[in-house]
């Protein structure tokens, strides 16, 4: 096993879990691994496929994916290749001749095209295991149920002695007996890893408006250096506005939403895969089917409707393992619409106690990991310290006056505000809201006005957090003061409020070369990471455009050539000679003859 995983996938180290998976499908068990996205399922059928006799067969639901693996195990010089509806005649006979002949490790195929070849292909080659990607698609407690998941009970009954490994990224419980119940697996051993992602730092973004947003997002890409990054938008119109600001300030970045026709979305996800443009601006169904390694940041622009949808979208950062960052700005107003739409579905309670457990994450003064562990059941009992809590825990003050200001305002107006709108009488802006119900002439107008903006809308965020009033959906967003709210307004009933964090100054890299052998050297990884925390800008950029080269020549997308965590390596070890190449973590032998001097040639010139 050890072999194998140097030779061809050119790592030292098996990571947890991935050695006793293996082990137990080399045995012939049935086994079913839960893992978070990047956690390294692929590896677990991956190796017995190189090791056993006959060809492993991969059910996956998406054909991107699929493509994405077979080139990933080309490049590694493992014979695969897929069955599916994008290929031609040609290359589907092609395929199935391969697969009759034994040519074939692994083939992929989709479930539909499983079915009907079951009788015919599956059953005339000799198949050593079945895995099935994705497999909480087959359950109807799953968010992603498929119908054509719903037949693979089908393998084990016609295959009784093929063992079979189920593969997910979703872990409740229900999901998980269905998957075993359907999948008809005999006595399986079950893997359930933590669902940690420690690499992914994790910040929350109060009460910013448009143009804040747009600064702190510049700040961010500044700060990432031709980095690629995500940013999820709730609504198609801000996908546009946000890709238009980033493009105007010389951003390659563009907008995927279903409004567009499946050609620009497919150009758009090959070009952010290919590296041709940095930043994708999307709406949720954006990196479903794409495993790209060096997304380097996720930012949610605003509020996610589950900590689930949350949790699965920023897992597309820092699939390679190096530190990775995401942001979400959390605003009222998102607050008020996700409120609205779980309102108006058909699943009421459901959803709204989803939102509110995603508000909690948000509005949480405790570390925000330890929410979301908690949240998929995995206790921890540390702090995390790559959050924004843990980095810099909130200050409290005594914000009584200040909250009997924003209360007053309230009153005044009889309780037929918006917040918005409060927030403009305690500064004192004349807007054609505050003209409207004459409120210029309340006592309360212009109170608030040494107070930012900013500032007053994250205090009566914190304030709803606290429950001093409440929002009326159904009436306008007007504000409402409940019991709490008046004992603080009329009897002095004390509140605690969080002092609002100012933004950081941008810390922007230098693209500038230095002069001779200095290079200038880049912390990337945060204190809290075991991994050494320096290495050489300029050496990374020199590897990362060779990558690049390298693969717009073969028509791969660069992470398929090489992770970023390779380049890293290849950074800190600087190897001189195809052997030294070789022994970098992440080299295998196939990687290690095709692209070791051109590598090498480019290191030698900075050492
Ligand atoms: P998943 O399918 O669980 O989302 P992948 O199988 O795509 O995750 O693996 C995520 C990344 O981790 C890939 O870049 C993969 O090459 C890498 N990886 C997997 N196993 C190891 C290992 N033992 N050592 C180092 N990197 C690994
Ligand atoms: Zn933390």
């Amino acid at each position: 096993m050890q072999n194998i995983l140097k030779r061809y996938f050119g790592y030292s180290f098996f990571r947890p879990l991935q050695e006793e998976i293996i082990g137990k499908i080399l045995s012939g068990h049935d086994v079913l691994v839960l893992m978070p996205t990047g956690g390294g399922k692929s590896l677990c059928y991956q190796i017995p496929a190189i090791m056993m006799d006959g060809t492993t067969v991969v059910i996956s639901p998406l054909i991107s994916l699929m493509k994405d693996q077979v080139e990933g195990l080309l490049a590694n010089g493992v014979k695969a290749a897929a069955l599916n509806s994008m290929n031609d005649e040609a290359e589907n006979v092609r395929v199935r001749s391969a697969c009759l002949r034994g040519e074939l490790k692994l083939l992929y195929i989709s479930p539909e095209r499983l079915i009907g070849e079951l009788p015919y292909l599956i059953k005339d080659m000799k198949v050593s295991l079945f895995a099935v990607d994705e497999a909480h698609c087959i359950s109807q407690w799953g968010h992603d149920f498929r119908p054509e998941y719903a037949q693979l009970g089908l393998l084990k009954q016609n295959f009784p002695q093929v063992p079979i490994v189920a593969l997910t990224a979703t872990a409740d419980r229900l999901t998980r007996e269905d998957i075993q119940k359907q999948l008809k697996l005999s006595d399986p051993d079950v893997f359930i890893s933590s669902f940690d992602r420690p690499n992914l730092s994790l910040e929350v973004k109060r009460g910013y408006q448009k143009k804040e947003k747009g600064r702190a997002i510049l700040d961010l890409i500044a700060r990432h250096h031709d980095d690629c990054g995500i940013i999820y938008c709730l609504s198609k119109k801000t996908t546009d506005s946000v890709a238009d600001m980033l493009c105007g300030h010389g951003i390659t970045a563009s907008a995927y939403h279903a409004g567009l026709s499946p050609e620009e979305r497919e150009k758009t996800q090959d070009d952010f895969i290919h590296d041709r443009i940095q930043v994708v601006c999307a709406t949720v169904a954006f990196g479903m089917g794409i495993d790209k390694s060096n997304v380097r940041f996720v930012i949610h622009y605003n509020l996610p409707k589950s900590i689930e949808a949350f949790y699965q979208e920023i897992g597309r950062a820092g699939r390679d393992g190096l530190p990775s960052e995401t942001v979400l700005f959390y605003s009222m107003s998102d607050l008020i619409q996700l409120s609205k739409f779980a309102l108006e579905s058909g699943q009421r309670e459901i959803n709204m106690e989803k939102l509110r457990r995603m508000q909690e994450y948000a509005e949480s003064d405790v570390c925000r990991r330890r929410i979301l562990l908690n949240y998929f059941g995995e206790q921890s009992d540390c702090d995390c310290g790559n959050c924004d809590v843990c980095k810099n825990p909130p200050q409290r003050f005594d914000g009584t006056i200040l909250a009997q200001k924003a209360l007053s305002a309230i009153v005044r107006a009889d309780q037929q505000v918006s917040a918005p709108t409060v927030t403009d009488i305690l500064r004192g802006n004349l807007t054609p809201e505050v003209a409207k119900g004459r409120y210029e002439t309340l006592k309360t107008f212009g109170v608030g006005r040494e107070v930012p903006g900013r500032d007053w809308r994250d205090y009566l965020m914190q304030m709803l957090q606290n429950g001093l009033f409440e929002i009326a959906y159904e009436e306008g967003n007007h504000l409402k003061l409940t019991d709490i709210g008046r004992q603080v307004l009329y009897r002095g009933r004390k509140v605690t409020l969080a002092v609002v964090r100012k933004e950081e100054q941008p810390r922007k890299r230098s693209r500038k070369l230095t002069s001779g052998r200095t290079s200038s050297v880049v912390p990337v990884v945060p204190k809290s990471s075991p991994d050494k925390a320096v290495y050489s800008q300029e050496l990374f950029d020199a590897l990362r455009s060779l990558r690049k080269r390298l693969a717009d020549d073969q028509g791969f997308p660069p992470y398929i050539v090489m992770s970023d965590k390779v380049l890293q390596n290849l950074c800190e070890l600087r190897p001189v000679t195809v052997e030294e190449f070789g022994q970098v973590n992440g080299i295998g032998d196939f990687k290690k003859n095709k692209y070791g001097k051109d590598f090498v040639d480019v290191i030698r010139q900075f050492t």
